[in-house]
């Protein structure tokens, strides 16, 4: 074929496929524009998740009607007018791409009233097909609506996933949108139904209410760097160590107003962290970056998601340090916490001998023993089984240790710890076998959900009876349990069920069902801290016997240390 340059619809249409991937792209942009309008209110309305329609409606600034049309023609923008103006972008749009992309591949309506006139206009915009435009009537501001999205491109279509799935998508751009502009009152309508509304009111953790609800909101620490000398200004929220989740969609980071995805800034928040979360613990966090605009390239990516820093490494010490700061203020008790059991080796190296039976030096992967990524469903012991000798009980100490006697000497052992491996491979043998232990409750629990675990109730209403849960929607934000894993039961059970759903939410990067198992484990298991009586260590220690990868907890920790006769008579010095 010889070379020639696409005819102009199909020219939009291959950009239109940059911008608009899925419905919550066209939330996206239409809520930034929005914003960019200084709308103080703002209505969401999907149906059936964006695939039938999407409304988004503001009290902005309105559009002239002379300008309606030429709002959606391609690189149209009253957001810049130089090309000097593109170093210090401080809207969320600039490109002059979004209206022209949704207009390509949807059917559009927009009626719009400049504050200051007394009508408004409506612009209707079918692809293929002459504009229209008439006078209506409407409040001041401007409100968008796309039907029948992808419905000349099938193959497009094809690619999206079921409502539900769209909707999280949806409910999560609006929930970060949310929470990084809390002076705008936000709300959300699924389907008719009002899923998230924030007040509006200014203060960060009125938003976090609307979104991860009273109690998160509550326990959230403040940041603010208190570097003025800085460029990068953080402030923010960011959640304690025991509100952590285990996911990482719950650290939100703006720049600038503009919500971005930036793997190294992330990865700065969970830093700040290190020591104060266990493995597979993601913290939770809303940050907002202020960067001179002219320090950062926002126009490297067309769904403007990703932002490129001119010194990013500063960011990334701004963004640790503010959070570690935050942490240690908020919780000083954290931070001499978790050295994971194995210090004393560094301070009494010839007391301790852990690599006995331990294997502390060649620790076991975080879930020791699991079933390949693959998903194969073999039994537990994929590695040889390290069964332990018979112990016997001697005590308690702290009510966090139990100490046995066994044929080689002493083993201390970590009563949550060694319950979790217990329990973890008890849940993971019983889901084999299909026959999941569970417990109805005579009064059902009700539990407070943000609007995204709302939805995943309802759509992962299979898998979550496979582990015992038997759980559904309860009118607006929240859920009641009827039943739940038994051995939850007498646990914290609100916050193994909002794990849960975390980890249901999750996709990729391993097994989801070996994450699960590893929550409910943790969630089961006996704490610290908590005395036993004899005969529960008795049985505690039976059990962990009997396990297949004894000395680790899931999450690749040590369940006992063991010191051996040898070692006693040498520090004894009988021999
Ligand atoms: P951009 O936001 O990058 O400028 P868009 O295609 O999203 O490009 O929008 C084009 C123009 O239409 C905007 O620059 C703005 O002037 C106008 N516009 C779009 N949405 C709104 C709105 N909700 N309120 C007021 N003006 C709007
Ligand atoms: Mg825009």
């Amino acid at each position: 074929m010889p070379i020639r340059v696409l005819p102009p619809n199909v020219a939009a249409r291959i950009a239109a496929g940059e911008v608009v991937e899925r419905p919550s792209s066209v939330v996206k942009e239409l809520v930034e524009n929005a914003l960019d309008a200084g709308a103080a209110r703002i209505v969401i309305e999907v149906a059936a998740g964006g695939l039938d329609s999407t409304r988004v409606s503001d009290d902005g600034s309105g559009i002239e009607v002379a300008e309606l049309e030429a709002a959606f023609q391609r690189h149209a923008t009253s957001k810049l007018a130089d090309d000097a103006d593109l170093d210090k972008v401080l809207t969320l749009g600039f490109r002059g791409e979004a209206l022209p992309s949704i207009a390509a591949v949807a059917e559009v309506e927009m009626v719009s009233r400049p504050a200051g006139s007394d009508s408004a206009a409506r612009l209707r915009l079918v692809p293929e097909a002459p504009a229209e435009l008439s006078a209506c009537g409407a409040p001041v501001g401007t409100s968008v609506t796309v039907r029948r999205l992808f419905a000349r491109l099938p193959a497009r279509r094809k690619f999206l996933r079921s409502p539900a799935s769209e909707t999280s998508a949806v409910t999560a751009v609006v929930s970060h949108y949310a929470l990084a502009c809390p002076e705008v009152r936000f709300t959300l309508t699924i389907d008719g139904r009002q899923a998230l509304q924030t007040p509006g009111s200014g203060d960060a953790r009125d938003a976090l209410v609307a979104v991860y609800g009273a109690e998160t909101a509550a326990a959230m620490l403040e940041v603010g760097n208190g570097e003025p000398a800085s460029t990068v200004l953080v402030d923010g929220l960011v959640g304690p160590p025991q509100v952590s989740r285990a996911g990482r969609q719950y650290i939100s980071l703006f720049v600038n107003r503009r919500w971005i995805q930036n793997r190294r800034i992330s990865f700065a928040v969970e830093e700040a962290y290190q020591g104060l979360l266990m493995t597979g613990r993601h913290p939770v966090a809303v940050l907002q970056l202020r960067v001179p605009p002219e320090e950062v390239d926002v126009n490297v990516h067309p769904t403007k998601a990703e932002v490129r820093f001119r010194d990013e490494g500063a960011v990334f010490g701004a963004v640790q340090r503010a959070v570690r700061t935050a942490l240690l203020a908020g919780a000083p008790v954290l931070a001499a916490a978790p050295t994971l059991g194995l210090s004393a080796q560094a301070t009494a190296p010839l007391l301790w001998e852990h690599g006995v039976r331990v294997a502390a030096t060649t620790a076991p992967p975080a879930v020791a023993g699991s079933p390949g990524p693959n998903g194969a469903t073999q039994a537990i012991p994929a590695t040889p089984s390290q069964a332990l000798p018979v112990l016997r009980v001697i005590g308690q100490m702290g009510g966090t240790y139990i100490i046995t006697e066994g044929p080689e000497g002493m083993y201390l052992i970590d009563q949550h710890a060694a319950h979790e491996r217990v329990l973890y491979e008890r849940f993971w043998r019983k889901r084999q076998e299909g026959t999941p232990e569970l417990q109805g409750l005579l009064e059902p629990l009700s539990l407070e959900v943000s609007p995204r675990q709302r939805t995943l109730i309802a759509e992962q209403a299979e898998p979550l009876a496979a582990h015992g849960f038997e759980i559904e929607p309860f009118g607006d934000g929240a859920c009641v349990l009827r039943a739940l894993p038994r051995s939850l039961a007498g646990g914290d059970v609100r916050q193994a069920v909002v794990e849960f759903l975390d980890l249901m939410f999750e996709e990729g990067e391993g097994d989801r069902r070996d994450r699960v198992a590893m929550s409910l484990a943790c969630h089961a298991a006996v704490r610290a801290g908590k005395t036993l009586s004899v005969e529960e260590m008795r049985e505690l220690s039976r059990q962990l016997e009997e396990s297949e990868t004894p000395n680790t907890c899931p999450h690749g920790r040590p369940t006992m240390i063991h010191l051996s006769a040898d070692a006693l008579a040498r520090e004894f010095g009988r021999r």
